[in-house]
């Protein structure tokens, strides 16, 4: 049994609410959401974060992208415009160790991020 939360997700262990699913990628609703659209969509494999990306698994980087403009066109949201967003270790605001992608829209976003 994986101590991972989102591998828990993955496995049905934990609720989530699910919005999005293949063969390779699940999305759900992120639990404190920042944004009218707040997705979270993660590889069906475990990886810890970005830097734990090589050879073997970087197909699954474009999964994640190619299934946040897919949610985002169905939320409504891929015409206005949306950020996606991947966190790394402290600095970079990772909480989760199993990659994920954000997915935010719905409002103007800023920039700088905080
Ligand atoms: P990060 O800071 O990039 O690691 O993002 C982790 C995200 O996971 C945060 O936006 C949390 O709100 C979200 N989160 C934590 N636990 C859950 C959960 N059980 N279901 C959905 N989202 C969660
Ligand atoms: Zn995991």
């Amino acid at each position: 049994m994986s101590d991972c939360l989102f591998c828990k997700i993955l496995d049905r262990e934990i609720p989530a609410d699910i919005v999005f699913e293949n063969e390779y990628v699940l999305a759900f609703n992120d639990i404190n959401p920042q944004a009218p659209v707040h997705i979270l969509i993660i590889p069906k494999e475990h990886i810890a974060t970005s830097n734990d990306i090589d050879a073997g698994n970087m197909d699954l980087v474009g999964e994640m992208l190619v299934a946040a403009k897919e949610i985002a066109a169905k939320k409504g949201i891929g015409i206005n415009g949306y950020r996606t967003v991947i966190n790394c270790n402290e600095d970079g605001g990772q909480a989760v160790y199993h990659i994920h992608m954000h997915l935010l829209g719905g409002r103007q976003m800023s920039w700088p991020p905080g």
